[in-house]
């Protein structure tokens, strides 16, 4: 049946789980750092123009208070000795320098390039860079009274250094935030596929062994969507599982059933063979063209009960109007009863009353509880058919007759497949209406009882569910 089997798949979704969530990891990550380090740098460098800026306004006041003498004076005598921190330039509108100050130890600074620059283009801040990279100074300007231009200057190299630092800590750090993304991202896509895994697993091993008790482990109580795939899966097997093992149960009931008159069948042919007698062989072939006749009724019936009994007798569920049911199934034993000399009644049925049901099943079940009441009732009896809704809103089907009643030792056995009453064997029948009835009922999740009394009469009900 599974001649084909399915290779396992190449392509690994596992892995590609892994890598979204690893690249997601380290996004996000370097996200993080890139954010934290630019707020560190531009908190670093605000400190910075401040500090200039904070100059810049000191040195401004003293020549606003005294000229570039005092400026000068002041600057000089400074006892934070700034003249060994700090670059000062004050231009005149000319580009002539009136007082320039750079500190003996910076190194590879190169005032010309401020030099080139007319002051009335200088930019508020300046960055300059030395021969190495590490070199860098941040220069601030201001204008003065009278054209003039103040320029203060800091080294930065020192902020430099600590950004330096901050980025080779973050180029570390995500190194191993690359690592520790690739093994958490396997970790977490091994933990989440493993339903799926096992899932795989199971449905390849019912594949290639046919073996439907197989499951699928699953975690309880279920904690996703994962879980509840895996118990759905596991149902539906179950599920399976129930109609395969009633499928085969079916076979072997309907084989077994009809073994009985097939072999008598053949013992007929056998016989008529046998005695050469053209008579008894034309006499043979009409007994076995009414008994494959009965066979084939009889298969029919087995098959209907089968597939209802299994759960796989589809049900044309409808809305059903009970009242016009009954009549249709009144209207067609009438005759019958009329001639056997029996009074067949329908009796107090409500105006309006349905249920959702298959109509033609269970018009059949009311026809065979019919049959059969007509069956064995004798002449001058009562067949009575009606209906009411039950307290829980389903509908009730009685037909109740004064005929032979059955034997309270035969009661449990009337709804078996094939059995037959003692007293019933002078009658026609296969002994399966009734198991049809029940089998057919149940198929609708409703019920059959039946009360009886020998010589008195037999009630039986159909309750169907609403
Ligand atoms: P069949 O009627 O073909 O024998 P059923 O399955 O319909 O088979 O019924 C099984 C048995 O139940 C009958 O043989 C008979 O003994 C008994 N039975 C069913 N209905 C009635 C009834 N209305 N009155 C008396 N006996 C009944």
């Amino acid at each position: 049946m599974f001649s084909n089997p399915i290779k396992p798949a190449r392509g690994s979704f596992g892995l590609r789980l892994n890598l979204w969530y690893s690249a997601a990891f380290i996004a996000t990550a370097c996200g993080i750092f890139l954010l934290a380090y630019f707020l560190l740098a531009s908190a670093i460098q605000q400190k910075d123009r401040e500090l200039l800026q904070a100059r810049l306004e000191e040195y401004r006041a003293w020549y606003e208070g005294g000229g570039i003498n005092i400026l000068k004076a002041k600057f000089l005598n400074d006892p934070t000795s700034a003249r060994n921190a700090f670059f000062v330039r004050v231009v005149s509108p000319f580009n002539q320098v009136l007082f320039l100050n750079v500190p003996e130890t910076w190194q590879g600074f190169d005032q010309r390039k401020i030099e080139v620059v007319a002051p009335s283009q200088a930019q508020p801040w300046l960055t300059l860079s030395g021969d190495t990279s590490r070199q860098t100074w941040l220069i601030a300007t201001a204008p003065l009274r009278g054209g003039l231009l103040l320029q203060v200057g800091k080294n930065t190299e020192q902020t430099e250094a600590l950004l330096n630092q901050f980025r080779l800590i973050f180029g570390f750090s995500m190194a191993g935030v690359v690592v520790l993304g690739f093994i958490g991202g396997a970790l977490f896509t091994g933990r989440a596929l493993r339903p799926i895994r096992d899932l795989i697993s199971a449905v390849r091993n019912i594949i290639d062994t046919g073996n439907m008790s197989a499951r699928v482990p699953s975690r309880t109580p279920s904690r996703d969507e994962l879980d509840e795939l895996v118990s759905l899966f596991n149902r539906m097997i179950e599920k399976n599982e129930g109609l395969i093992r009633g499928m085969r149960e079916a076979l072997d009931n309907v084989a077994h059933d009809l073994r009985t008159p097939m072999t008598r069948l053949r013992a007929e042919i056998e016989v008529a063979l046998q005695s050469g007698n053209p008579e008894t062989m034309r006499a043979a072939l009409a007994e076995n063209m009414e008994e494959s006749e009965r066979v084939l009724t009889m298969l029919k019936a087995l098959m209907d009960i089968s597939e209802a009994e299994t759960g796989t007798m589809r049900l044309e569920l409808s809305e059903v109007e009970v009242g016009s049911l009954i009549r249709q199934v009144h209207e067609l034993y009438e005759i019958i009863a009329e001639e056997k000399g029996i009074q067949l009644t329908v009796s107090n049925l409500p105006a309006t009353l349905t249920v959702k049901a298959d109509r033609t099943r269970i018009q059949q079940c009311l026809a065979n509880l019919v049959d059969n009441a007509i069956k064995y009732t004798s002449k001058g009896g009562k067949v009575d058919i009606t209906a009411a809704p039950t307290s829980d809103g389903g509908v009730s089907l009685r037909v109740q007759d004064t005929g032979m009643g059955i034997p309270a030792e035969e009661m449990p056995r009337i709804w078996d497949r094939l059995y037959r009453g003692d007293k019933s064997r002078h009658e026609k029948g296969l002994g399966l209406g009734l198991s049809l009835v029940r089998a057919i009922v149940q198929a609708h999740h409703g019920q059959t009882e039946v009360r009886s009394q020998v010589g008195q009469g037999s009630e039986f009900v159909i309750i169907l569910p609403a």
